[in-house]
């Protein structure tokens, strides 16, 4: 079978299957087989497939077919740029969370001097990582309480020059930053109300539940970051949340207590994603 031919076949399966973006995860499954962009299955469009990469083809198209998320069959996916590694022991990074990184890279910039932030609850090191990597001057700690999350985001902020610049803690949210301060705290924490998990779509619902699961009200972790925060934020420094659809108000609420000059910033699809705040004088 040359390459329009599999594309083809394998973009009626996923179809079928009923996933929405058949041919693109198609494309992209096909492109990693082959270690090619996928413009080049368009130049190269007779190309016949040898049996091993018709196999091993096959076998991601059942994978994603079982719902198993694109970037969890290739290891990677792009966020501001830059190609993230990613495993199944990590939230797959989202252009939901560019407005955050965009916001803390803007705030941090401003800042002349040796610039530290502390980024809670890391994941794959989308968020620190690309922070480090549009601001030179600064340094950054990041906590998470998976010690496989921590290795994903290790290989990450090695593959982009930026692990002399990131120390690494595994624990639970501040607890390994006793008596540090940072000029901004940064997080995506876990945010779905617990009882939402069971309705998410196939594909998130095979991404850690540890990295979704806000409990109960979805808010859990906004309360215990609110309050510990200013004990590591220097005088006038910054604590940046992403949050989830219609959380912002109790969100901006938690902070209120503890934090001025609170904003809430949309997302590219014009919907609440970030709060942020600064720590109170
Ligand atoms: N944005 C993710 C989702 O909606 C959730 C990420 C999180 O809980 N921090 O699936």
């Amino acid at each position: 079978m040359n390459t329009t031919e599999i594309l083809h076949s394998a973009t009626a399966r996923l179809t079928a299957a009923g996933i929405e973006s058949a041919r693109l995860d198609a494309e992209v499954l096909l492109a990693h087989v082959l270690n090619c962009r996928r413009l080049y299955l368009y130049v190269d469009a007779d190309k016949n497939l040898n049996p091993a990469q018709v196999e091993r083809f096959e076998s991601l198209i059942r994978q994603r077919a079982e719902k198993i998320p694109t970037a969890y069959l290739t290891g990677q996916r792009e966020f501001l740029g830059l190609n993230f590694a990613v495993t199944p022991d990590v939230l797959i990074p989202r252009p939901d969370t560019e407005i955050l990184v965009q916001y803390a890279v803007e705030k941090l910039s401003a800042l002349k001097d040796n610039v530290t932030f502390a980024d809670i609850g890391t994941g794959s090191g989308a968020i620190c990582v690309s922070i480090l990597k549009y601001v030179k001057n600064a340094c950054a700690v990041t906590v998470d309480i998976s010690q496989n999350a921590i290795n994903c985001a290790k290989f990450n902020a090695e593959k982009f020059g930026v692990d002399d610049r990131l120390k690494f803690y595994v624990g639970n949210l501040f607890e390994p930053l006793r008596g540090k301060k940072f000029h901004a705290i940064i997080s995506n924490p876990p945010y779905i109300p617990t009882s939402d998990l069971t309705t998410l779509q196939d594909e998130v619902k095979r991404e850690p539940s540890i990295a979704l699961d806000g409990g109960e009200d979805g808010l859990n972790f906004y309360r215990r970051i609110v309050d510990a925060a200013p004990n590591f934020l220097c005088t006038g420094g910054f604590l940046a949340v992403e949050i989830g659809i219609n959380q912002a108000q109790d969100v901006k609420n938690l902070f209120e207590k503890n934090f001025t000059d609170i904003k809430i910033l949309k997302d590219l699809a014009g919907i609440e994603r970030v709060v942020a705040g600064s720590s109170l004088p």
